[in-house]
């Protein structure tokens, strides 16, 4: 596909807009629980949910009724006021976590950048000056901020854009080994997304989490997991390190925290957000009101009893249906994995169509590394839903051998 749209209602051709994304060839004008709709009436079963975002559904009722509410009380006022919205949010994230401080922003790389601040002063207050790098993972994805795509382990984000800010490693997954290598009193901080997404729904392993911990420990680094994606309820619980043996130092979120409306946040313990003084980091719109009562909805909604257990089944079934396509197609398909509704089936070659294809029959999903189909529905998918999607690729996969 190229950059231009055969699509009148994309503004024509040329389309008037940066040409920085490769865009399906659909304008998407209304969204209602886990469908979308084009502009030509056409209905979509949405697997991609905004990018695991509207997890809550598209136009959740609770959440726009939240966001209609607001927008009559008070849409903006500056970060040097207090604000209600933003408080209570702040205390759920607290409630619900090992962390007792929030810090709000827009977005999942302003979240991560937020977080590689905090681990930049952490260590210079602590070990001086000489203290700034951070370790993150080949394969991993953070955002496309300068500072995060040179935290990102994909050298694909950075091309064109160098040279990179200086005090990022880069280590392969789930080797210790390596990490223990990289590791040195010069080290602020290990970022890691628990589970990573973009790079393909790649499971960290436990050993090597726990590995991170204990180096962590050892030379008063923080912990760092990257929960954009993985987090507010995608894994089957509200943050994804739960299901780990660790507990980090910071967690960063965006993506789901508002279903859609922008916000993205950033948490720690006191004595380690103690380390952002007064001044030292701000964000003029980070925990807008409006964003944040989006937010509240969205968390009150998550930790409503039964609402994760049923986000933990759901996983289950769809991984199992997956899971048998692999195993029936072992010559298309080299494995299925995931974890609650972040799943994925890994093609062996690559399959450059197949977002397209699915979306001739209705589907939407996203494929990364030209071979690797990520599912991140709505957490309110249901068993039906995630059985039609089944079927469609049961058909596709085969045309593939
Ligand atoms: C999407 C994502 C980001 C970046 O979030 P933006 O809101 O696009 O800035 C960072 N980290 C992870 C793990 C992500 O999936």
């Amino acid at each position: 596909m190229t950059g231009s749209i055969d699509n009148s209602a994309a503004g024509g051709s040329p389309s008037p807009l940066a040409n920085t994304y490769t865009r399906f060839p659909a304008t998407l004008v209304r969204g209602e629980g886990c469908r979308v709709w084009d502009d030509k009436g056409r209905e979509y079963l949405d697997f991609a949910a905004g990018i695991a975002v509207c997890s809550l559904g598209h136009c959740n009722p609770a959440v726009t009724e939240a966001i209609t509410r607001q927008a009559k009380t008070l849409v903006h006022v500056s970060n040097l006021y207090w604000t209600l919205p933003q408080i209570e949010v702040a205390r759920l994230l607290i409630e619900k976590s090992f962390a007792d401080r929030v810090f709000f922003c827009n977005s999942g790389a302003e979240a991560v950048e937020g977080a590689l601040k905090l681990a930049r002063h952490y260590g210079h207050d602590r070990h001086g000056p000489d203290c700034y790098e951070v370790i993150s993972l080949e394969g991993s994805f953070h955002g496309r901020t300068l500072a995060t795509v040179a935290a990102t382990g994909q050298t694909v984000y950075q091309c064109g854009f160098e040279p990179m800010p200086a005090g990022f490693l880069h280590v392969p997954i789930n080797n210790i080994d390596a990490l223990e290598m990289a590791a040195s009193p010069r080290t602020a901080a290990i970022l890691i997304e628990p589970i990573q997404g973009e790079g393909g729904v790649r499971p960290i392993s436990d050993e090597y989490l726990s590995a991170a911990r204990e180096i962590c420990d050892r030379l008063d680094a923080l912990l760092i997991f990257d929960e954009v994606q993985v987090g507010m309820g995608r894994t089957g619980t509200l943050f994804a390190y739960e299901q780990t043996p660790v507990v980090p130092d910071v967690v960063c979120l965006a993506k789901a925290l508002g279903n859609g409306f922008p916000i993205g946040a950033m948490m720690a313990r006191e004595e380690v957000m103690s380390h952002l003084p007064p001044g030292s980091h701000a964000s003029t719109f980070g925990g807008n009101p409006v964003a944040c009562a989006a937010a509240k909805v969205v968390l009150e909604t998550l930790t409503s009893p039964g609402f994760l257990d049923e986000v933990m089944e759901k996983g289950h079934y769809m991984g199992k249906g997956l899971g048998s396509l692999a195993k029936r197609y072992p010559e298309t398909v080299l494995e299925a994995r995931g974890r609650g509704l972040i799943q994925a089936i890994e093609f062996r070659k690559p399959v450059p169509d197949l977002g397209n294809r699915l979306m001739d029959r209705g589907f939407l999903a996203l494929l990364t590394q030209q071979k690797i189909l990520r599912m991140v529905p709505p957490l309110i998918v249901t068993e039906t839903e995630i059985d039609s999607l089944l079927a469609a690729l049961e058909e596709i996969i085969p045309t593939y051998e």
